[in-house]
């Protein structure tokens, strides 16, 4: 599996595209702004589906380059492609509006898309409806988990009561799964253990 980052928009948010190789389809998760810049950055690949790990305006900004391709959220998230006071986008300025999704991802799904299995685990507490999709050995957190820190919770939706139970959940996990979040650098299930200690 390859995992290719692109660090997009005005809040540096990264946007994974997740393949096999010599595979003609990819996944796109979280293409948060510049959808042109991510279209091109796919190449010959077809999307296969865009995952969004949440709904804020800076992880769905780039969505109107993918009206061709099957867009998931979970449920508690959706009113936020719908309304910019959801999607925090109002507070920084931005109230483009973004496609609706097609589709609805829920705890403990798994998918197969582009010959790669998903499993979906619901972790609240950054917004209602946030996710964590592990693929392989990679965790795509979002703003759930860091690298040494964790979301915040002051926007709407948000509760830091879930959000502690999230982590602990996420940290709990027994493998040492590459976590690789909304923003800042890469880490791993171990190291942010050893920093939780
Ligand atoms: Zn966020």
């Amino acid at each position: 599996m390859k995992i290719d980052i692109l660090t997009v928009g005005p809040v540096q948010t990264n946007c994974y595209i997740v393949y096999n190789e010599g595979n003609s389809r990819a996944l796109v998760i979280d293409p948060g702004d510049e959808g042109k810049k991510i279209r091109e950055a796919l190449g010959d690949k077809q999307p296969a589906a865009v995952l969004l790990t949440h709904g804020h305006f800076d992880h769905t900004g780039g969505l109107d380059a993918f009206s061709d391709t099957p867009i998931y959220i979970h449920p508690a998230d959706d009113v936020m492609l719908m309304d910019a006071v959801w999607s925090a986008g109002s507070a920084f300025g931005d109230e483009s509006p973004r496609p609706a999704a097609t589709d609805y991802v829920q705890e403990g799904q798994k998918l197969r898309l582009a010959d790669l299995d998903i499993t979906v685990m619901h972790v609240p507490g950054h917004t209602l409806g946030s996710v964590a999709y592990q693929i392989g050995d990679a965790l795509f957190t979002g703003d759930t988990l860091f690298c040494r820190g964790y979301g915040r919770t002051d926007l709407p939706g948000g509760s830091m009561e879930d959000l502690v139970r999230s982590v602990r959940r996420l940290l709990k996990l027994e493998k040492n799964w590459m976590i690789l979040p909304g923003h800042g650098d890469p880490s791993t299930l171990d190291a942010e253990r050893k920093y939780y200690q």
